[in-house]
């Protein structure tokens, strides 16, 4: 298979460092806050590319941290911990809202198809790890001690610029990150390891370490985090693009001054996802959730099928229109599909023919609209519909767009006496089909308010794919 290489710039025939086996880390969600679908449009691609390694036979170990710690936000002067910030707006402890969004997270994943990594680890509970890697870089004169930070010396390595290819100093315009405005750095691109002089005194979280009180770097995350379960080499590195830099450069300058070898051999990044106004955001503007979709009567997994119509590399712009699209051709070859007929023989060597052709069509860099094409040709071959169902079931093992339905057993017809409708049941209908009508107009303030109308008078509306059902209090 050919994948990008971010490293290189190049697209190169992927070989892992041990054969038939694949170590892949990827940088988990900072949990201060529900992630949004871009951050789950970089999710998913990584899952595609874990699950097509695993279709091509490598045995795949997928480690992902959790950031619950460190992560600042980098408006200005202002920056400040990001899980901090989310403690505060929502007047509960940072373990707290960690654990209720870590869970929030995994719950968009499950709904996205987005398979759960082997391996998940918060940072908090790696600061050992840390503290013994910062040891290290000190001890190697990678690291030094300035009024109270330690700071990782970006001097000290040869090509700190290898993944961006780029100056350090075209890279930190704009960018303000760490310690704004620190003074005691000795380089403008060094970046702290460990915070003691927090300029946050609120901070929540703070262990003993041998430099004082204090709390770790983002950076530092998430190369202890693989090392300790990957171990010295990593085959494959994932992030969404915004993390090239300074996140991923960061780690690569003290996973190899720490190592003393190449670290990681692969970067694969995912870009991003724009709304119409351009960067998509969690504070302006709409905030674009797994939930709000299926609060408008979207299928999460219609999302998943926009998405892969994408190749990961360009910038995918969400609208409604555009979403609309996708799920109503979504919606369609489903129809197809249910319309086969299930049974009968499965020519094998044709499932396996097929095979080969995706592996060798999506194998060209993550070519996941070239998947989407495959449904297609799939459906069109001359065989048995058997056989097509067969290989829909082995190609939707990477894809994850539920193709094969199982079809509902035919129950045996039970004639019952229905009560006539209340009133009240009669109205809650009357509603559900108008803002059905609303949702096709796109009247979604008028659809929220018939909502929020049922939902006072203690009626919960639950969309599903089969229609809009209800529950009563
Ligand atoms: P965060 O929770 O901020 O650490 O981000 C989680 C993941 O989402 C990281 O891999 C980011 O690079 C990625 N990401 C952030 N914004 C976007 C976006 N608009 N589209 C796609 N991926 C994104
Ligand atoms: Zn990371």
């Amino acid at each position: 298979m050919k994948i990008y290489n971010t490293l290189t710039r190049t697209l190169e025939e992927f070989k892992p460092i041990e054969d038939g086996k694949v170590q892949m880390y990827t940088c988990g969600p900072t949990v201060y806050h529900f992630a949004h679908i871009g951050n789950l449009r970089t999710y998913m691609m990584e899952d595609v590319l874990e699950k097509f390694l695993r279709y091509s036979g490598y045995d795949v170990k997928r480690v992902m941290n959790i950031t619950d710690v460190g992560h600042l936000t980098s408006d200005g002067d202002t920056g400040e911990d990001k899980m901090l910030k989310g403690a505060k707006r929502e007047k509960k402890t940072v373990l707290e809202i960690a654990e209720f969004y870590k869970n929030a997270f995994f719950a968009d994943c499950a709904k996205l198809n987005i398979k759960t990594p082997d391996v998940i680890e918060p940072a908090t509970q790696c600061i050992d790890e840390f503290i013994k890697t910062i040891e290290g870089l000190i001890e190697k004169g990678y690291a030094y001690l300035a009024d109270g930070n330690v700071y990782f010396d970006t001097s000290k390595v040869a090509d700190y610029n290898a993944l961006t290819g780029h100056s350090s100093e075209e890279l930190m315009v704009g960018v303000r990150e760490d310690v704004t405005e620190d003074t005691s750095k000795r380089n403008k691109s060094d970046f702290v390891l460990w915070f003691t002089k927090s300029k946050f005194d609120d901070q929540e979280l703070k262990w003993n370490s041998p430099w004082g009180i204090g709390y770790p770097g983002w950076h530092i995350e998430c190369s202890c985090i693989s090392m300790k379960h990957c171990g010295e080499y990593l085959d494959i590195h994932c992030g969404g693009v915004d993390n090239i830099f300074p996140h991923h450069t960061n780690e690569i300058a003290q996973s190899e001054a720490y190592l003393g070898h190449k670290w990681c051999n692969y970067w694969f990044h995912v870009h991003h996802l724009n709304d119409e106004t351009g960067k998509m955001s969690k504070s302006k503007g709409e905030f674009l959730t797994v939930s709000l979709l299926e609060s408008k009567g979207y299928d999460p997994i219609a999302y998943r099928f926009f998405c892969l119509q994408s190749h990961y590399r360009k910038p995918l712009v969400f609208s409604y229109e555009a979403l609309d699209q996708a799920s109503a051709t979504y919606k369609k070859l489903l129809r197809r599909i249910d319309n086969l007929k299930d049974g009968g023989d499965v020519d094998a060597s044709y499932v396996q023919a097929n095979r080969d052709k995706f592996i060798k069509a999506v194998g060209s860099d993550m070519n996941t609209a070239l998947g989407i094409t495959a449904i297609y040709d799939i459906l069109k071959a001359q065989v048995s519909d058997a056989t097509k169902i067969a290989c829909l079931k082995d190609i939707d093992t990477v894809l994850s767009v539920n193709l094969v339905r199982e079809k509902a057993p035919e129950a045996p017809v039970e004639i019952k006496e229905e009560a006539p409708k209340t009133e009240f049941e009669l109205e809650i209908e009357a509603l559900i089909l108008e803002r059905k009508e609303a949702k096709k107009a796109k009247n979604y303030a008028r659809a929220d308010e018939i909502r929020n109308y049922l939902k006072e008078k203690g009626v919960t509306l639950v969309d599903t794919a089969q229609g809009t059902t209800y529950t009563i209090e």
